[in-house]
């Protein structure tokens, strides 16, 4: 039996209502005002639990901090902002690609990702 506790139920929240992948320090950030007094080991065992039980994965790319988003799905491409590091889902049709891999490489998967400006770094700037 899992036991949501309230710290637990506020870190799922952040997750629902966040359209991006988020850093543990992300998801601690916007989980405070639900749950004040939440700490950061707190978040950081709470998203081991929740990877274990499927319910968020892993995003990790090179020079980034690991983040996490809600299992979705439905494939979608993701987008890095050069200029404030974040990483936004992009609700887009990915074309799917296949390729004959050389012998030996088993293909699990593929992704997507597209690097610019978000919009709040975009404009006016
Ligand atoms: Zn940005």
């Amino acid at each position: 039996m899992i036991r949501r506790t309230r710290q637990r139920e506020a870190i799922e929240e952040v997750f629902q209502a966040s359209r991006r992948p988020l850093a543990p320090g992300e998801v601690h950030e916007a989980a405070l005002p639900a749950y004040p007094g939440l700490g950061l080991r707190t978040v950081y065992r709470q998203l081991k639990d929740m990877v274990d039980e499927g319910l968020i994965v892993g995003v990790d790319y090179p020079g980034q901090p690991l983040r996490y988003e809600w299992v979705s799905e439905k494939d979608h491409a993701h987008f890095i902002c050069r200029r404030c590091r974040r990483v936004y889902d992009l609700e887009v049709d990915v074309p799917d690609v296949e390729i004959t891999a050389p012998r030996g490489f088993t293909v699990m998967g593929q992704e997507t990702v597209f690097y610019g400006l978000c919009p709040e770094c975009g404009e006016g700037s």
